[in-house]
Protein backbone atom coordinates (compact mmCIF):
# COMPACT_ATOMS: atom_id res chain seq x y z
CA UNK A 1 0.00 0.00 0.00
CA UNK A 2 0.80 3.34 -0.69
CA UNK A 3 0.33 6.51 1.41
CA UNK A 4 -0.98 9.56 0.19
CA UNK A 5 -0.41 12.80 1.59
CA UNK A 6 -1.83 16.84 0.61
CA UNK A 7 0.90 19.10 0.81
CA UNK A 8 -0.65 23.17 0.94
CA UNK A 9 1.64 25.16 0.06
CA UNK A 10 -0.04 28.12 -0.64
CA UNK A 11 -3.84 29.55 -0.44
CA UNK A 12 -4.38 27.81 2.85
CA UNK A 13 -3.81 31.11 5.05
CA UNK A 14 -5.44 33.20 2.53
CA UNK A 15 -7.29 33.79 -1.14
CA UNK A 16 -4.82 33.56 -3.72
CA UNK A 17 -1.77 31.95 -4.68
CA UNK A 18 -3.12 28.76 -4.68
CA UNK A 19 -0.69 25.63 -4.83
CA UNK A 20 -1.67 21.97 -3.51
CA UNK A 21 0.90 18.88 -4.02
CA UNK A 22 -0.78 15.61 -3.83
CA UNK A 23 1.74 13.03 -3.33
CA UNK A 24 0.93 9.26 -3.71
CA UNK A 25 3.80 7.13 -2.93
CA UNK A 26 6.77 8.73 -4.49
CA UNK A 27 4.89 10.50 -6.94
CA UNK A 28 3.58 13.94 -6.71
CA UNK A 29 0.78 16.07 -8.60
CA UNK A 30 0.93 19.79 -8.24
CA UNK A 31 -2.78 20.91 -8.28
CA UNK A 32 -2.63 24.81 -9.50
CA UNK A 33 0.40 27.72 -8.92
CA UNK A 34 -1.07 31.26 -8.39
CA UNK A 35 -0.20 34.26 -7.60
CA UNK A 36 -1.66 37.00 -4.64
CA UNK A 37 -1.69 40.11 -6.67
CA UNK A 38 -3.08 42.44 -3.75
CA UNK A 39 0.68 41.60 -2.37
CA UNK A 40 1.73 42.81 -5.77
CA UNK A 41 -0.34 45.63 -5.88
CA UNK A 42 0.30 47.88 -2.60
CA UNK A 43 4.11 48.65 -4.49
CA UNK A 44 3.70 51.05 -7.21
CA UNK A 45 5.14 50.44 -10.85
CA UNK A 46 6.12 46.68 -10.07
CA UNK A 47 6.75 44.77 -12.76
CA UNK A 48 6.22 40.82 -11.89
CA UNK A 49 7.53 39.45 -15.03
CA UNK A 50 11.15 40.63 -14.39
CA UNK A 51 11.09 39.74 -10.52
CA UNK A 52 12.51 36.73 -9.21
CA UNK A 53 10.68 34.03 -7.72
CA UNK A 54 12.33 34.24 -4.20
CA UNK A 55 11.23 37.84 -4.10
CA UNK A 56 7.65 37.24 -4.67
CA UNK A 57 7.81 34.22 -2.17
CA UNK A 58 8.57 36.72 0.40
CA UNK A 59 6.44 39.21 -0.48
CA UNK A 60 4.05 36.18 -0.07
CA UNK A 61 2.95 37.14 -3.30
CA UNK A 62 3.50 33.13 -4.84
CA UNK A 63 3.85 29.91 -3.11
CA UNK A 64 6.53 28.99 -0.97
CA UNK A 65 7.51 26.10 -2.84
CA UNK A 66 10.71 25.33 -0.41
CA UNK A 67 8.42 23.16 1.56
CA UNK A 68 8.77 20.58 -1.34
CA UNK A 69 12.14 20.02 -1.02
CA UNK A 70 11.54 18.17 1.65
CA UNK A 71 8.71 15.78 0.47
CA UNK A 72 10.00 12.82 -0.06
CA UNK A 73 8.64 12.05 -3.51
CA UNK A 74 9.01 13.57 -7.60
CA UNK A 75 6.85 15.95 -8.97
CA UNK A 76 4.62 13.97 -12.23
CA UNK A 77 2.32 16.86 -13.26
CA UNK A 78 1.07 20.09 -12.75
CA UNK A 79 -2.20 20.49 -13.61
CA UNK A 80 -4.68 24.10 -13.41
CA UNK A 81 -8.19 24.37 -13.13
CA UNK A 82 -8.61 27.56 -14.86
CA UNK A 83 -7.16 30.91 -16.10
CA UNK A 84 -7.65 32.94 -12.93
CA UNK A 85 -4.19 34.59 -11.80
CA UNK A 86 -4.49 33.48 -8.39
CA UNK A 87 -4.17 29.78 -10.15
CA UNK A 88 -1.89 30.19 -13.02
CA UNK A 89 0.36 33.19 -12.41
CA UNK A 90 2.98 31.39 -10.57
CA UNK A 91 3.69 29.18 -13.41
CA UNK A 92 6.27 31.34 -14.99
CA UNK A 93 8.23 31.68 -11.91
CA UNK A 94 7.74 28.40 -10.43
CA UNK A 95 7.03 25.06 -13.11
CA UNK A 96 10.12 25.43 -14.52
CA UNK A 97 12.00 23.78 -10.95
CA UNK A 98 9.64 20.64 -11.52
CA UNK A 99 10.76 18.04 -14.29
CA UNK A 100 6.82 17.69 -15.06
CA UNK A 101 4.39 18.37 -18.06
CA UNK A 102 1.66 20.97 -17.35
CA UNK A 103 -1.80 19.79 -17.77
CA UNK A 104 -4.98 22.88 -18.55
CA UNK A 105 -8.01 23.03 -20.33
CA UNK A 106 -7.83 25.08 -23.52
CA UNK A 107 -8.33 28.41 -22.35
CA UNK A 108 -6.45 28.24 -18.96
CA UNK A 109 -3.77 26.31 -21.82
CA UNK A 110 -3.69 29.55 -23.76
CA UNK A 111 -3.37 31.40 -20.89
CA UNK A 112 -0.68 29.65 -19.22
CA UNK A 113 1.31 29.86 -22.77
CA UNK A 114 1.04 33.91 -22.80
CA UNK A 115 2.36 33.88 -19.09
CA UNK A 116 5.19 31.94 -20.11
CA UNK A 117 6.12 33.96 -22.97
CA UNK A 118 6.05 37.38 -21.18
CA UNK A 119 8.21 36.19 -18.19
CA UNK A 120 11.65 37.88 -18.63
CA UNK A 121 13.60 35.97 -15.98
CA UNK A 122 12.99 32.18 -16.09
CA UNK A 123 13.04 30.41 -19.45
CA UNK A 124 9.63 27.84 -18.77
CA UNK A 125 10.09 24.79 -20.79
CA UNK A 126 7.81 22.30 -19.59
CA UNK A 127 5.10 20.36 -22.11
CA UNK A 128 1.99 21.84 -21.90
CA UNK A 129 -0.57 19.56 -22.14
CA UNK A 130 -4.58 20.30 -23.68
CA UNK A 131 -7.03 18.78 -22.11
CA UNK A 132 -10.93 18.81 -22.44
CA UNK A 133 -13.32 18.59 -19.31
CA UNK A 134 -14.02 14.80 -19.73
CA UNK A 135 -11.16 13.70 -20.85
CA UNK A 136 -8.06 11.95 -18.61
CA UNK A 137 -4.24 12.14 -18.66
CA UNK A 138 -1.95 9.14 -17.20
CA UNK A 139 0.35 10.30 -14.50
CA UNK A 140 2.30 7.38 -14.02
CA UNK A 141 1.28 3.59 -14.53
CA UNK A 142 -1.57 3.94 -11.93
CA UNK A 143 -2.37 7.60 -11.81
CA UNK A 144 -4.63 8.72 -13.79
CA UNK A 145 -5.80 12.77 -14.09
CA UNK A 146 -9.68 13.55 -14.89
CA UNK A 147 -10.94 16.64 -15.73
CA UNK A 148 -14.50 17.23 -14.84
CA UNK A 149 -16.56 20.19 -16.18
CA UNK A 150 -17.88 23.13 -13.85
CA UNK A 151 -18.83 26.44 -13.82
CA UNK A 152 -17.23 29.70 -12.66
CA UNK A 153 -16.77 33.00 -13.03
CA UNK A 154 -14.11 32.45 -16.28
CA UNK A 155 -14.56 29.62 -19.05
CA UNK A 156 -13.19 26.30 -19.42
CA UNK A 157 -12.95 25.71 -15.82
CA UNK A 158 -12.61 22.30 -14.51
CA UNK A 159 -12.50 20.11 -11.40
CA UNK A 160 -9.99 17.66 -11.31
CA UNK A 161 -10.38 13.93 -9.69
CA UNK A 162 -6.74 11.90 -9.60
CA UNK A 163 -6.97 8.41 -9.77
CA UNK A 164 -5.07 6.56 -7.43
CA UNK A 165 -4.94 2.70 -6.28
CA UNK A 166 -6.29 3.97 -2.92
CA UNK A 167 -8.79 5.93 -4.12
CA UNK A 168 -10.08 9.09 -6.19
CA UNK A 169 -9.59 12.49 -4.71
CA UNK A 170 -11.43 15.46 -6.04
CA UNK A 171 -9.74 19.07 -6.36
CA UNK A 172 -12.69 21.72 -6.31
CA UNK A 173 -10.60 25.05 -6.84
CA UNK A 174 -12.66 27.07 -7.92
CA UNK A 175 -16.55 26.27 -8.98
CA UNK A 176 -20.30 27.63 -8.77
CA UNK A 177 -23.06 25.29 -9.13
CA UNK A 178 -24.89 27.34 -12.43
CA UNK A 179 -27.40 24.57 -13.74
CA UNK A 180 -28.21 27.95 -16.32
CA UNK A 181 -25.22 29.00 -17.47
CA UNK A 182 -25.10 31.81 -20.23
CA UNK A 183 -21.67 30.10 -22.19
CA UNK A 184 -20.82 26.69 -21.75
CA UNK A 185 -22.39 23.42 -20.26
CA UNK A 186 -23.96 23.11 -16.43
CA UNK A 187 -21.49 21.22 -13.97
CA UNK A 188 -21.31 17.69 -15.31
CA UNK A 189 -23.59 16.17 -12.30
CA UNK A 190 -23.49 12.97 -13.59
CA UNK A 191 -20.17 12.18 -13.39
CA UNK A 192 -19.80 13.40 -10.12
CA UNK A 193 -22.29 11.75 -9.02
CA UNK A 194 -21.01 8.34 -10.56
CA UNK A 195 -17.61 9.46 -8.63
CA UNK A 196 -19.70 9.57 -5.37
CA UNK A 197 -20.68 6.16 -6.06
CA UNK A 198 -17.78 4.56 -6.81
CA UNK A 199 -15.94 6.50 -4.12
CA UNK A 200 -14.06 9.77 -3.28
CA UNK A 201 -11.36 9.22 -0.51
CA UNK A 202 -10.76 12.82 -0.41
CA UNK A 203 -12.29 16.19 -1.48
CA UNK A 204 -10.26 19.55 -1.70
CA UNK A 205 -12.64 22.26 -1.64
CA UNK A 206 -12.37 26.37 -1.75
CA UNK A 207 -14.54 28.07 0.68
CA UNK A 208 -14.79 31.76 -0.63
CA UNK A 209 -18.48 32.33 -0.29
CA UNK A 210 -18.90 29.38 2.45
CA UNK A 211 -19.87 32.13 5.32
CA UNK A 212 -22.66 33.41 2.60
CA UNK A 213 -25.45 31.53 3.26
CA UNK A 214 -27.69 30.02 0.20
CA UNK A 215 -27.04 29.79 -2.98
CA UNK A 216 -25.03 31.40 -6.00
CA UNK A 217 -27.74 32.92 -8.24
CA UNK A 218 -26.52 31.70 -11.90
CA UNK A 219 -24.82 33.54 -14.42
CA UNK A 220 -28.65 33.65 -15.99
CA UNK A 221 -29.28 35.98 -13.38
CA UNK A 222 -26.76 38.00 -13.75
CA UNK A 223 -27.24 38.52 -17.23
CA UNK A 224 -31.09 39.53 -16.84
CA UNK A 225 -29.62 42.76 -14.34
CA UNK A 226 -27.12 43.76 -16.77
CA UNK A 227 -29.82 43.88 -19.74
CA UNK A 228 -32.54 45.70 -16.83
CA UNK A 229 -30.08 48.38 -16.03
CA UNK A 230 -28.68 48.56 -20.36
CA UNK A 231 -32.23 48.29 -21.73
CA UNK A 232 -34.76 48.75 -19.16
CA UNK A 233 -34.31 52.72 -18.81
CA UNK A 234 -36.03 55.71 -20.37
CA UNK A 235 -32.72 57.67 -20.78
CA UNK A 236 -31.43 55.96 -23.70
CA UNK A 237 -29.30 58.69 -25.01
CA UNK A 238 -27.13 59.45 -22.43
CA UNK A 239 -23.14 58.04 -22.42
CA UNK A 240 -22.92 54.77 -20.93
CA UNK A 241 -20.06 53.39 -19.80
CA UNK A 242 -19.62 49.34 -18.76
CA UNK A 243 -17.04 47.93 -16.53
CA UNK A 244 -16.53 44.36 -15.65
CA UNK A 245 -13.99 41.55 -14.92
CA UNK A 246 -11.93 40.66 -18.60
CA UNK A 247 -11.08 37.65 -17.67
CA UNK A 248 -15.12 36.83 -17.21
CA UNK A 249 -16.05 36.14 -20.77
CA UNK A 250 -19.62 35.09 -20.62
CA UNK A 251 -20.46 38.42 -18.64
CA UNK A 252 -18.52 40.47 -21.26
CA UNK A 253 -21.07 38.82 -24.44
CA UNK A 254 -24.23 39.19 -21.88
CA UNK A 255 -23.04 43.27 -22.56
CA UNK A 256 -22.22 43.16 -26.03
CA UNK A 257 -25.30 41.65 -27.01
CA UNK A 258 -27.15 44.27 -24.87
CA UNK A 259 -25.00 46.66 -27.04
CA UNK A 260 -26.67 45.29 -29.84
CA UNK A 261 -30.21 45.65 -28.91
CA UNK A 262 -29.50 49.37 -28.07
CA UNK A 263 -28.34 49.83 -31.15
CA UNK A 264 -24.79 50.89 -29.98
CA UNK A 265 -21.48 49.19 -30.78
CA UNK A 266 -19.60 47.55 -28.33
CA UNK A 267 -15.52 48.66 -27.82
CA UNK A 268 -13.59 46.72 -25.23
CA UNK A 269 -10.84 49.03 -24.07
CA UNK A 270 -7.78 47.96 -21.92
CA UNK A 271 -4.72 45.66 -21.99
CA UNK A 272 -6.15 43.25 -20.10
CA UNK A 273 -9.66 42.77 -22.24
CA UNK A 274 -7.03 42.81 -25.17
CA UNK A 275 -5.55 39.87 -23.46
CA UNK A 276 -8.55 37.37 -22.75
CA UNK A 277 -10.81 38.67 -25.69
CA UNK A 278 -8.02 37.72 -27.78
CA UNK A 279 -8.21 34.02 -25.52
CA UNK A 280 -11.79 33.99 -26.30
CA UNK A 281 -11.29 34.60 -30.14
CA UNK A 282 -8.27 32.07 -30.46
CA UNK A 283 -10.37 28.92 -28.45
CA UNK A 284 -13.86 29.91 -30.04
CA UNK A 285 -15.20 31.28 -26.87
CA UNK A 286 -16.41 34.77 -28.57
CA UNK A 287 -18.94 33.63 -30.97
CA UNK A 288 -20.14 35.87 -33.25
CA UNK A 289 -20.07 39.43 -31.33
CA UNK A 290 -19.44 41.94 -33.42
CA UNK A 291 -17.05 43.70 -31.05
CA UNK A 292 -13.89 46.37 -31.88
CA UNK A 293 -11.36 46.02 -29.04
CA UNK A 294 -8.20 48.47 -28.24
CA UNK A 295 -5.07 47.40 -26.10
CA UNK A 296 -2.72 49.89 -25.94
CA UNK A 297 -2.53 53.44 -24.52
CA UNK A 298 -2.65 55.14 -27.76
CA UNK A 299 -5.08 53.28 -29.45
CA UNK A 300 -7.60 53.44 -26.64
CA UNK A 301 -7.28 57.70 -26.17
CA UNK A 302 -8.16 57.61 -30.05
CA UNK A 303 -10.60 54.84 -29.94
CA UNK A 304 -12.38 57.25 -27.21
CA UNK A 305 -11.74 60.52 -29.06
CA UNK A 306 -13.48 59.08 -32.12
CA UNK A 307 -16.44 57.97 -29.51
CA UNK A 308 -16.73 61.81 -28.66
CA UNK A 309 -16.50 62.89 -32.20
CA UNK A 310 -19.38 60.84 -33.23
CA UNK A 311 -21.63 60.98 -30.34
CA UNK A 312 -21.28 58.79 -26.89
CA UNK A 313 -25.18 57.32 -28.08
CA UNK A 314 -23.30 55.70 -30.65
CA UNK A 315 -21.19 53.16 -28.46
CA UNK A 316 -20.93 51.51 -25.60
CA UNK A 317 -17.38 51.46 -24.08
CA UNK A 318 -16.73 48.28 -21.89
CA UNK A 319 -13.69 49.12 -19.83
CA UNK A 320 -11.45 47.80 -17.44
CA UNK A 321 -11.12 49.47 -13.79
CA UNK A 322 -13.94 48.17 -11.88
CA UNK A 323 -11.50 48.30 -8.66
CA UNK A 324 -10.83 51.51 -9.28
CA UNK A 325 -7.53 50.49 -10.17
CA UNK A 326 -4.97 53.64 -11.23
CA UNK A 327 -3.98 53.12 -14.50
CA UNK A 328 -6.77 51.56 -16.08
CA UNK A 329 -9.49 52.82 -18.14
CA UNK A 330 -12.03 53.94 -15.98
CA UNK A 331 -9.64 55.88 -13.81
CA UNK A 332 -8.31 57.38 -16.33
CA UNK A 333 -11.76 58.86 -17.35
CA UNK A 334 -12.98 59.74 -14.39
CA UNK A 335 -9.41 61.69 -14.05
CA UNK A 336 -9.87 63.25 -17.47
CA UNK A 337 -6.94 62.03 -18.87
CA UNK A 338 -8.67 60.97 -22.07
CA UNK A 339 -10.97 63.14 -24.33
CA UNK A 340 -14.16 60.80 -23.03
CA UNK A 341 -16.43 63.12 -21.47
CA UNK A 342 -18.57 62.11 -18.29
CA UNK A 343 -21.49 64.66 -18.23
CA UNK A 344 -24.10 65.45 -16.20
CA UNK A 345 -26.32 62.13 -16.33
CA UNK A 346 -24.07 59.92 -18.04
CA UNK A 347 -24.61 56.16 -16.67
CA UNK A 348 -21.07 54.00 -14.80
CA UNK A 349 -21.78 50.43 -14.85
CA UNK A 350 -19.85 48.17 -12.24
CA UNK A 351 -20.87 44.93 -13.38
CA UNK A 352 -18.34 43.57 -10.64
CA UNK A 353 -18.41 43.30 -6.75
CA UNK A 354 -15.77 44.97 -4.80
CA UNK A 355 -13.13 42.91 -4.20
CA UNK A 356 -13.23 42.94 -0.36
CA UNK A 357 -9.64 44.79 0.63
CA UNK A 358 -8.70 48.06 1.99
CA UNK A 359 -6.44 48.91 -0.93
CA UNK A 360 -9.85 48.29 -3.51
CA UNK A 361 -12.03 49.77 -1.36
CA UNK A 362 -10.59 52.69 -1.36
CA UNK A 363 -9.63 52.99 -4.72
CA UNK A 364 -12.89 52.43 -5.71
CA UNK A 365 -13.99 55.07 -3.48
CA UNK A 366 -12.04 57.54 -5.16
CA UNK A 367 -13.13 56.61 -8.79
CA UNK A 368 -16.49 56.84 -7.79
CA UNK A 369 -16.61 59.92 -6.35
CA UNK A 370 -14.67 61.17 -9.17
CA UNK A 371 -17.27 60.19 -11.63
CA UNK A 372 -19.88 61.95 -9.49
CA UNK A 373 -18.49 64.82 -9.60
CA UNK A 374 -18.82 64.92 -13.00
CA UNK A 375 -22.37 64.07 -12.93
CA UNK A 376 -22.39 60.26 -13.08
CA UNK A 377 -25.02 58.07 -12.22
CA UNK A 378 -23.60 54.73 -10.54
CA UNK A 379 -24.57 51.59 -10.86
CA UNK A 380 -23.21 49.72 -8.45
CA UNK A 381 -22.62 45.52 -8.09
CA UNK A 382 -24.73 44.71 -10.99
CA UNK A 383 -23.18 41.36 -10.42
CA UNK A 384 -23.22 37.96 -9.26
CA UNK A 385 -20.94 35.79 -7.99
CA UNK A 386 -18.58 33.02 -9.17
CA UNK A 387 -18.24 31.01 -6.33
CA UNK A 388 -20.26 28.68 -4.59
CA UNK A 389 -22.29 29.66 -1.51
CA UNK A 390 -22.93 27.13 1.77
CA UNK A 391 -25.47 25.55 0.45
CA UNK A 392 -24.01 24.81 -3.02
CA UNK A 393 -21.10 23.51 -0.86
CA UNK A 394 -23.57 21.27 1.11
CA UNK A 395 -24.96 20.07 -2.29
CA UNK A 396 -21.78 19.06 -3.78
CA UNK A 397 -21.05 17.14 -0.34
CA UNK A 398 -24.04 15.30 -0.53
CA UNK A 399 -23.13 14.52 -4.41
CA UNK A 400 -19.56 13.17 -3.82
CA UNK A 401 -19.95 12.23 -0.29
CA UNK A 402 -15.70 12.17 0.31
CA UNK A 403 -14.40 10.19 2.83
CA UNK A 404 -12.30 13.15 3.96
CA UNK A 405 -12.71 17.52 3.80
CA UNK A 406 -9.99 19.27 3.36
CA UNK A 407 -10.81 22.78 2.80
CA UNK A 408 -8.36 25.46 0.18
CA UNK A 409 -8.75 28.69 -1.02
CA UNK A 410 -9.79 30.73 1.37
CA UNK A 411 -8.57 31.56 5.13
CA UNK A 412 -9.54 30.31 8.67
CA UNK A 413 -12.33 32.18 8.97
CA UNK A 414 -13.86 30.85 5.50
CA UNK A 415 -12.73 27.48 6.26
CA UNK A 416 -14.60 27.89 9.80
CA UNK A 417 -17.88 28.78 8.07
CA UNK A 418 -17.39 25.64 5.60
CA UNK A 419 -16.26 23.65 8.50
CA UNK A 420 -20.23 24.68 10.61
CA UNK A 421 -21.80 23.29 7.52
CA UNK A 422 -19.90 20.29 7.28
CA UNK A 423 -20.28 19.49 10.90
CA UNK A 424 -24.46 19.93 9.93
CA UNK A 425 -23.30 16.95 7.31
CA UNK A 426 -21.77 14.25 9.33
CA UNK A 427 -18.08 15.64 9.39
CA UNK A 428 -15.71 16.05 12.41
CA UNK A 429 -12.83 17.96 12.75
CA UNK A 430 -9.72 15.90 13.31
CA UNK A 431 -11.48 12.90 12.33
CA UNK A 432 -12.31 13.47 8.45
CA UNK A 433 -12.47 16.96 8.28
CA UNK A 434 -8.60 18.83 8.23
CA UNK A 435 -7.91 22.32 8.23
CA UNK A 436 -4.23 22.70 7.08
CA UNK A 437 -1.90 25.30 7.21
CA UNK A 438 0.26 26.88 4.60
CA UNK A 439 3.24 24.34 4.91
CA UNK A 440 1.63 21.24 6.16
CA UNK A 441 1.63 18.21 5.05
CA UNK A 442 -1.32 15.91 6.20
CA UNK A 443 -1.39 12.25 5.75
CA UNK A 444 -4.30 10.35 4.74
CA UNK A 445 -4.71 6.90 6.53
ZN1 LIG B 1 -11.17 31.52 -9.82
Amino acid sequence: MKDISIIAVGGYNEIGRNMTAIRIGKDIVVMDMGIRLDRVQIHEDTDVEAMHAADLINMGAIPDDSIMENVDGTVRAIACTHGHLDHIGAISKLAHKYHAPIIASPFTADLINQEIKSEKIFGVKNPLHVMKAGERFQVTQDIELEFIRVQHSIVDCVFAAIHTPMGTIVYANDFKIDRSPTLGEPPDFARLRALGKQGVLALITETTNASISGKTPSEKIAKDLVWDVLLGTEESKSGVMVTTFSSHIARIRAIIEAAHKMGRKPVLLGRSMEKYWGTAVRTGYAGQGDVTVFGRRKSVDKALKRIMTEGKDKYLPIMTGHQGEPGAILSRVANGETDYLVESGDKVIFSAGIIPQPLNESNRHTVVTKLKMRGGRIYDNVHVSGHACREDHWELLRMIQPEHVIPSHGNLVSHTSYLMMAEETGYSLGSNFHLVRNGQELLID
